[in-house]
């Protein structure tokens, strides 16, 4: 599962990595050496032996855009920080921790939101296009494929550009709720000015427990990200959309994930059961490595983007 946005700017600051980067090209993405010329041709392969190619993507693909992730080594939240993101039950029971929750996120909401997709998200748009990918399933929660055009889309761990009501399900715009925090907290958020350059915040308890936090205007109900949070389940309508899109696919290609969480794991089990080929561009092993015919260690945009959908 990539990285949940409301940690963003809480951690301390990117560990710099020896290897060499392309300048302007974030630093949370891992270290890792320019992809074979071989490798790149096998996907090419692969790829255009797929009539009707389903993709999973995960945090690797935007990592590239600025958005950190969970697991890579040296660069993800795991190894940076000891932070850990929000339990679903912890933040059902406990207005303090959703308060706490709310204020960070309010503090992160500019930056996060500004997040673009790059190349890799948008060589996946021309495969739309061009009538290669036939659905495409990212664990990410970021909106970097639909800002990218994406259509035939599955956001698996939901968006956090919306905003559900556990009360009664009503989903509404995140921009809509950064509006409303504003205007119940206009001292407070002058309070919370002090970004450092790089993106860090520190809040202080004592400034956490002045933020308002609003309730659905329709029912008084909690509001939260319409994201699957640790400790939830992703909806089983979606798990079956998902399934019945593979079954229409002829080969997955898994794209920035270590495929660690079961959620979006198990698509790959299923492609195993269906005997449906399968390749892997991903830095660093992946939970999948034993059912993937082909695996290309590379970044992804790198790589998508001299791939053709031919
Ligand atoms: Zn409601």
């Amino acid at each position: 599962m990539r990285l949940p946005w409301w940690t963003l700017t809480l951690h301390s600051a990117p560990v710099r990595r020896t290897s060499s980067v392309p300048a302007g090209m974030s630093n949370f993405v891992p270290a890792c050496s320019t992809t074979d010329a071989q490798s790149v041709d096998q996907l090419q392969d692969f790829v255009s032996r797929a009539r009707r190619l389903f993709v999973i993507s995960g945090a690797g693909l935007s990592t590239e855009s600025g958005i950190p992730d969970y697991r890579s080594e040296g660069v993800g939240l795991y190894a940076r920080t000891d932070r850990r993101p929000m339990q679903h039950a912890e933040f059902v029971r406990s207005a303090k921790s959703r308060q706490r929750y709310w204020a960070r996120n309010f503090v992160g909401w500019p930056q996060f939101s500004s997040h673009q997709p790059n190349s890799a998200h948008k060589a996946l748009q021309q495969w739309e296009e061009s009538g290669k990918l036939h659905w495409l399933v990212t664990q990410n929660v970021d909106a970097l494929h639909s800002k990218a055009g994406q259509k035939r889309l599955t956001e698996l761990h939901g968006c956090a550009h919306r905003v559900m009501c556990l009360g009664c399900g009503a989903i509404s715009a995140r921009e809509e709720l950064q509006r409303r925090f504003i205007s119940l907290n206009p001292d407070w958020r002058a309070q919370a000015g002090a970004v450092a350059p790089d993106g860090d915040v520190f809040l202080e308890d004592e400034q956490v427990l002045h933020f308002r936090v609003p309730s659905c205007d329709d029912c008084g109900g909690i509001l939260k990200p319409e994201v699957t949070f640790f400790g939830d389940s992703v909806i089983k309508g979606t798990v079956q959309f998902v399934h019945d899109r593979l079954a229409e696919s002829d080969a997955v290609l898994v794209v920035g994930s270590s495929l660690q969480v079961y959620s979006g794991y198990r698509f790959l089990l299923a492609a195993s059961d269906r005997k449906m080929p399968v390749a892997i561009l991903n830095i660093g092993p992946t939970r999948a490595d034993h059912l993937a015919g082909l695996k290309v260690s590379g970044r992804c945009g790198e790589v998508l983007s001299v791939i053709q959908p031919l």
